[in-house]
């Protein structure tokens, strides 16, 4: 039966609050949330024949579940004698009243994952915050890059292809920097490498001969791609996001790509459209009771074999694109799309396309 691994914390975290954690094998993550959040998943998932809310679902991490902990995390002092055991080892650093999310972790499956949290929007207040608190973010939007651009870069990591830890930018230089410099910004996450034109991995020469290693970033052939890639992925969120009636607060684009150029290169050589049939898909929608059994363990209820099998052969990716961060999330009926929020995702689309033109340039 399969189970939440042993928890740990979220290694790959650029932006938030603490205490997001990952399932052992970092396919999972559990995250605490507030009641607003889990409630979008639960309306999402639930869709049906909403068909905007239903395309959205492509956007947003897998919902596996809702965990609820009432308190019993701390006394379970599970170990496991097999992997199917579960050791929640950080799980007394939760707060016990809060519930937790378990979503699909979208930088899973990636070798040297480049991570950007992009916030959204140009109103960064709920509609039911108190005055001062109002008052105070209608300043901050105005002193930094979200009133004007609907963007504000919270933190990033890129890896150097020589280097085996990421290198994290907090969330503290978005906040500083002016909209001029949002251009930099995405340069400093999409570095070129500097280094010599990269051998394909099914060329004839033998592509670890005595290559030099780059700094950092990737060759601008696979940059052109990733950078292509997403700026389709944001016209399509765009889209999408126009046709719904909400309003996202606090929300955030999270954008992952291949930092690591071998794999990079395999992604492109590997036939799309394999991880999934339709079906699977259909069954991939089903929401997964997270339980806890009648040994304290934590157990993923419902989750159907092929869901499993997917799992082993997941898809290696060259970059993704993902909606997050739904704690200030509401869906209005009436009440038209987020402009603040399409704002931010054309901000971006041209941001991209301004960088993708600088890298083709060097093509
Ligand atoms: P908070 O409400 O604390 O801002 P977020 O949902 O924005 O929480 O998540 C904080 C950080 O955790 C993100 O910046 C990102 O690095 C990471 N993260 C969140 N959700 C995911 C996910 N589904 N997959 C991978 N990383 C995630
Ligand atoms: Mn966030």
């Amino acid at each position: 039966r399969p189970t939440i691994a042993a928890t740990r914390p979220l290694a790959a975290q650029v932006g938030g609050h603490a205490g997001i954690e990952t399932s052992e094998d970092d396919s999972l993550l559990i995250k605490p949330a507030l009641p607003r959040e889990i409630e979008f998943y639960q309306r999402i998932a639930a869709a049906g024949d909403h068909e905007e809310l239903l395309k959205l679902r492509n956007w947003t991490p897998k919902f596996l579940g809702v965990l609820k902990l009432e308190g019993q995390l701390k006394d379970l002092n599970a170990v496991g004698d097999g992997n199917m055991e579960i050791v929640p080892v950080h799980g007394n650093i939760v707060p016990e009243d809060k519930e937790r999310l378990v979503l699909e972790n979208v930088a899973y499956g990636f070798v040297k994952p480049c991570i950007l949290d992009v916030k959204l929007g140009t109103v960064l207040y709920d509609q039911d915050a108190p005055p001062e608190k109002q008052a105070r973010m209608i300043k901050v939007a105005h002193n930094t890059t979200s009133g004007e651009t609907g963007v504000r870069f919270t933190g990033f990591q890129v890896y150097g292809n020589d280097s085996s830890e990421p290198i994290l930018t907090p969330k503290s230089y978005g906040r500083s920097i002016k909209k001029e410099q949002l251009p930099d910004v995405i340069e400093m996450f999409f570095p070129v490498s500097s280094a010599p034109y990269p051998t394909p991995p099914n060329s004839t020469e033998t592509s670890d001969s005595n290559v030099s290693k780059p700094q950092s970033g990737l060759p601008a052939i696979l940059l052109h791609c990733v950078l292509t890639t997403l700026q389709a992925d944001l016209e399509e969120l765009k889209a999408t996001i126009a046709n719904i009636e909400m309003r996202m607060v606090g929300g955030s684009i999270l954008i992952v790509y291949e930092g690591d150029w071998e794999r990079a290169w395999k992604t492109l050589s590997m036939p799309s459209g394999t991880a999934t049939s339709e079906e699977e898909e259909e069954d991939d929608d089903d929401e997964v009771e997270v339980e806890i059994d009648e040994n304290g363990q934590i157990v993923l209820e419902s989750i159907p074999d092929e869901a499993i099998e997917e799992e082993e052969e997941h898809q290696a990716l060259l970059c993704s694109l993902s909606l997050i961060d739904f704690a200030h999330t509401r869906l209005i009926d009436g009440a038209g799309p987020d402009e603040g929020v399409l704002k931010g995702i054309q901000t971006m689309i041209d941001l991209l396309r301004q960088r993708k033109d600088k890298i083709a340039a060097m093509l």
